[in-house]
């Protein structure tokens, strides 16, 4: 048996000087392995050493002594097949090269040993990490522009090759391998010929085009696109290499785009242009009467009695009644009109080119005869009227604002001349009219610069003199609009939803004062009473909203009374006595205000299982003289005695008054007598005198 020297590769002695230059230059590595897998010989060493074959001495080793075992292990096996089948053999493996993980190839050749019948095998290695990398890297990018839910297509116009994925094809409505076409131009097809003569003139001056499109697919169908198109130049020559188009499918954001001016500019229950929409009409209509040296007018309309039908048969059936009523006026109106609504039961209309006044009375005069028809909700019939308010421009105003409040100014008055009627606003309008809009604008103001505060009357005992309640009263800075009592502005902010913004406000401050004075003074037994609007009792989300701030405060409910008037209390519906039962539910005590002026049945009051009657100031007036409202305040205080409620005396301005009361079994007084109202900080100092006054007892 032929023994292996060891001797370090040295080949150039042992190959033509030709050869061996070749060898050098090589990047391989090359080597012979016997039948048995060992060394024979090393031809090359590669550039970097790939197997570090050039520092060892290898000639007659195994493969495992030269290669990690997992890699020599596969070089053996690749060798033993190769000599098998007499065929060549390629492994793939990893390896660390210089600290980095690197991959090679290895080719394994059968091959006859020079002057030796053992049959052998040449090996080549070949470093394939960068060539593995970018073939990774180009398999990752196939996948993404295969996959992309964006529309690819790229021109490659030197050797007219087109590569485009699958969803190109369904964005551009193309059968499987239908091929697109070879250039820029052959999309034209796809586009609307205005379109895409811009986006070509685009591409080719800027080289790119990038924003929205609308895709037109053989089928005529039509889709919204973002379309990014670029043109990558060949670096050294300057010319275009690659043309790239990446569409994204915009139909969808674009829906929802819509959607959301729709909204944002309609109104969510009639589909009608909503008040800002109606506004920027408005103002364009007068810019263009000046323009064109003609009139129009806008109607402001406001369906009479549409709050009962709202309370009485809840919000579906008042939504049905505002649907109908909303296209009813529409074909009483022409086509160019702007019509909509802006809020609740009140609706604008603008017309323009109008020719005489009488036109306006003649349209006006058809609104309400067509809402005046009967509506049917369920098997019962409803009737319902409009108050129409029209104010004209450019001759009242060319500010918008101005009309609109003008025109709802007329409305106004036409209410208040008896309802479903139409009024022109002129100058003169009646100056109730105008005190309503100048309070309904101060409480507006108040409510958003803090204009508000909040004064208390003491309750007293009669028997013990002892202070047992106060009563939270609003008031409004005079700063404002002079001086307004709230018998005047409560009224009209119960008109609107103001009143539900102001009971909230009113409610919020009265526990905020509560928790202060608990801080500094443990209240007892004092109750707190607020007043409480018939609006307020139609307000679903009342409860919720008194439960909550109570909550906050950390309130005992119990130490809370809602006063609500007599007149309320008797038209509570079915959703004011929900709202009562829930107040009740969560520990508030429910007084009955002004008793005496509603006429409440017996009935009622013990259904509802109040805690108090107040009677009303205006008996208590004539207590003294009036027979009369003697009797009936006699007949109160027994019959609430009878059935357990405690009663209040109001506006209790004299001895005698509180005497008469007293002697009637009348439990507690309020009134000028004893206090008037007052602000928070001086009922602190009543409260702290008070307690002073009975611990010196
Ligand atoms: P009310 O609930 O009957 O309140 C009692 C009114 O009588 C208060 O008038 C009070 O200042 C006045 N008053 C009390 N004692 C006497 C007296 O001895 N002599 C005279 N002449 N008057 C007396 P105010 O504060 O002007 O309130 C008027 C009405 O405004 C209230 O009548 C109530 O219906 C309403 N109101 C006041 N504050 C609120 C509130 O916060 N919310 C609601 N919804 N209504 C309120
Ligand atoms: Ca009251
Ligand atoms: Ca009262």
């Amino acid at each position: 048996m032929k023994s292996y020297s060891k001797k370090s590769v040295h080949r150039n002695s042992r190959f033509p000087h030709r050869f061996s230059a070749l060898l050098d230059a090589l990047p391989d590595v090359i080597f012979h392995l016997d039948d048995r897998g060992r060394f024979l010989d090393v031809y090359s060493e590669g550039d970097g050493g790939s197997c570090r074959l050039h520092d060892r001495d290898v000639i007659g080793m195994e493969l495992d002594e030269v290669f990690p075992v997992p890699v020599a292990r596969r070089l053996k096996r690749a060798h033993t097949e190769a000599l098998r089948h007499g065929k060549l053999q390629i492994v793939d493996y990893g390896m660390k090269r210089e600290g980095k993980e690197s991959n090679f190839e290895a080719r394994v050749i059968p091959a006859e040993a020079k002057g030796t019948p053992r049959r052998s095998t040449l090996v080549i290695i070949r470093d394939i990490t960068a060539d593995k990398h970018s073939r990774d890297y180009l398999n990752l990018i196939k996948k993404i522009f295969e996959d992309a839910t964006e529309a690819m297509l790229i021109f490659s116009p030197r050797n007219e090759k087109v590569y485009f994925n699958e969803s190109f094809c369904q964005m551009f409505g193309l059968e499987c391998n239908e091929k697109p076409g070879k250039r820029l131009e052959d999309l034209e097809r796809f586009f609307a010929p205005e379109q895409f003569s811009v986006l070509k003139e685009m591409i080719r001056r800027n080289g790119n085009y990038h924003g929205e499109v609308t895709v037109i697919r053989p089928d005529g169908s039509k889709l919204s696109a973002w379309l990014n198109y670029d043109i990558l130049e060949d670096g050294e020559k300057g010319r275009e290499a690659y043309e790239i188009a990446i569409l994204t499918d915009i139909s969808e954001l674009q829906e929802s785009r819509e959607m959301l001016r729709f909204t944002a500019t309609h109104d969510g229950l009639t589909g009608l242009p909503n008040r800002r929409m109606l506004l920027s009409h408005l103002e364009q209509a007068v810019r263009r009467s000046e323009r064109n040296n003609h009139s129009g007018a806008v109607f402001f309309i406001d369906l009479d009695n549409f709050k009962y039908i709202n309370d009485s048969l809840g919000h579906i059936a008042g939504d049905a009644v505002l649907i109908e009523c909303a296209s009813r006026i529409r074909t009483a109106i022409r086509k160019s009109d702007i019509f909509g609504r802006i809020g609740g039961d009140k609706f604008l209309l603008i017309t323009e080119e109008i020719k005489s006044p009488d036109d306006l009375m003649h349209l006006a005069s058809k609104i309400i005869s067509v809402v005046n028809k009967p509506f049917y909700v369920g098997d019962l019939k409803h009737n319902i009227g409009a108050s129409i308010g029209v104010a004209i421009f450019p001759n009242d105003s060319t500010n918008r604002d101005e009309l609109l409040q003008y025109a709802d100014m007329a409305m106004y008055q036409a209410k208040e001349k008896g309802k479903n009627r139409y009024q022109f606003y002129s100058n003169s309008l009646d100056r109730k009219v105008k005190r309503h809009f100048l309070i309904e604008k101060a409480l507006r103001y108040a409510l958003e610069n803090d204009g508000f505060y909040l004064v208390f009357q003491p309750q007293i005992d009669l028997n013990t003199n002892v202070l047992t309640g106060l009563e939270a009263l609003i008031r409004i800075d005079e700063k404002i609009a002079g001086p307004l009592h709230p018998q005047e502005f409560i009224p009209i902010a119960e008109e609107s939803d103001l009143i539900l913004k102001i009971g909230r406000w009113v409610f919020q401050r009265c526990c905020q004062r509560i928790f202060q004075w608990n801080r500094e003074y443990h209240l007892g037994n004092v109750e707190i009473s607020i007043n409480l609007s018939r609006r307020q009792l139609m307000d679903e989300s009342w409860p919720k909203f008194v439960e909550e701030t109570l909550n906050k405060y950390r309130l005992d409910p119990t130490k809370i009374e809602f006063e609500i008037t007599e007149t309320a209390f008797m038209q509570s519906q079915k959703t004011g006595s929900r709202t009562i039962e829930q107040l009740q539910k969560i520990g508030c005590k429910i007084s009955i205000d002004d008793f005496g002026t509603g006429y409440s049945s017996l009935a009622t009051l013990k259904k509802f299982t109040v805690d108090k009657l107040k009677i009303d100031k205006s008996f208590i007036d004539e207590i003294s003289h009036s027979s009369t409202d003697r009797s009936i305040v006699k007949a109160s205080i027994a019959m609430a005695n009878a059935m357990g409620l405690k009663t209040v005396a109001e506006g209790v301005e004299t001895d005698d008054q509180k005497r008469v009361v007293k002697l009637m079994g009348c439990k507690e007084m309020q009134g000028f007598l004893y206090s008037e109202p007052k602000r928070a900080a001086e009922i602190l100092r009543l409260l702290k005198e008070m307690k002073g006054k009975s611990e010196k007892k």
